[in-house]
C-alpha cells in the first residue's frame, strides 16, 4: 500500500485473527461485522474508537482493509435497471475511496446555519446507528439518530430539542451529514454497455469485505481439511505454514 499505514497485514497472527472474526461474526449484523473486522486486524486502536468513528471514516478503513488483505481490485455485479442486462464491472479500491493517509479520529462537531436555525451536530458513528433503532422514538430511527447526533439546536436564539426540528431542517442536517462524510453512502457510476443507461450504484463495503472473508475462510479451512486428513497435522500447525508451503503440499497431493 502506498500509504504505509496498513503495512504488515500478513502472517499467521492476522490469519488467526481473521478466522476468529469470521467464526464469531457469522450471525452478527453489518455494523458489528464492520467493527469486529477492523478490531481483528488493527486491535491496537481499540474497539471504542472504531465504534466512535464516523461511518464514512470507518468505511474508508474497511476499503483499506479490503485492499490490503484481498487486493486493490473490487468486482461488482449489477443489473441494469433499464434493460435488465447483467453487468460485471471492476474498479480499484483506491479510485472508489482514497485510502486514509493517517488513522482517523472521531470528528469534531459541525455547525449548520439554516434560516433562523443554528444547529450543532456530529456525524453519526457506528455507536449511534446501533443505538438508533427507533424504539424510544415511536419507531422512527431517524428521530433516534438526530436525538443522539444533534448536540444543540436554536431558533432565533431559543433552544429547541431534536424532536422539535421541522422536516426541512431535518433534511438539511441529513444533507450536511452526507456532504461531510461522503464515504458513508458511497456510490459508483455504472454505464450499461447494452443500452447506454447510466446510474450510480451503492457500494456496500461491509458486505463486500464480508463476502471476501467468507470465501477466504472457507478455502483456507478446506486446505486444512485436506492436509490434516493426509498428514495428520494439527489445525494449528497447518495454519502456521506460510500460504506458499501449504500450496506446495497441496500440489504434491494432487500430483
Ligand atoms: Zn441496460
Amino acid at each position: 500500500m502506498s500509504t504505509g499505514i496498513a503495512s504488515g497485514l500478513a502472517g499467521p497472527a492476522i490469519a488467526e485473527a481473521l478466522l476468529h472474526a469470521w467464526e464469531t461474526l457469522r450471525q452478527a449484523g453489518p455494523i458489528e461485522r464492520a467493527i469486529g473486522l477492523l478490531d481483528a486486524v488493527w486491535p491496537e486502536h481499540g474497539r471504542d474508537r472504531w465504534r466512535a468513528l464516523s461511518i464514512g471514516d470507518r468505511d474508508a478503513c474497511l476499503f483499506l482493509l479490503q485492499a490490503s488483505l484481498f487486493g486493490e481490485e473490487l468486482k461488482t455485479v449489477a443489473t441494469c435497471p433499464a434493460c435488465g442486462e447483467r453487468l460485471e464491472s471492476s474498479f480499484a479500491a483506491g479510485a472508489a475511496c482514497p485510502s486514509p493517509t493517517h488513522w482517523p479520529q472521531p470528528r469534531e462537531p459541525q455547525q449548520l446555519d439554516h434560516g433562523p436555525w443554528r444547529i450543532r451536530y456530529r456525524l453519526p458513528s457506528s455507536d449511534d446507528l446501533m443505538s438508533s433503532s427507533g424504539d424510544d422514538d415511536g419507531g422512527d430511527p431517524v428521530a433516534s439518530l438526530l436525538r443522539r447526533c444533534v448536540l444543540a439546536a436554536e431558533r432565533d436564539g431559543r433552544a429547541h430539542n431534536a424532536a422539535q426540528l421541522p422536516d426541512e431542517v431535518r433534511r438539511r442536517i441529513g444533507d450536511a451529514m452526507s456532504e461531510h462524510d461522503p464515504v458513508a453512502d458511497l456510490r459508483v457510476g455504472v454505464t450499461c454497455p447494452a443500452c447506454g443507461h447510466a446510474w450510480s450504484a451503492a457500494l456496500d463495503i461491509v458486505a463486500y469485505v464480508w463476502e471476501e472473508l467468507d470465501d477466504w475462510a472457507q478455502d483456507l479451512l478446506a486446505e486444512v481439511h485436506v492436509l490434516a486428513r493426509h498428514y495428520a497435522w494439527s489445525e494449528r500447525d497447518i495454519l502456521a505454514l506460510s500460504p506458499v508451503r501449504r500450496r506446495f503440499y497441496l500440489d504434491l497431493l494432487q500430483a
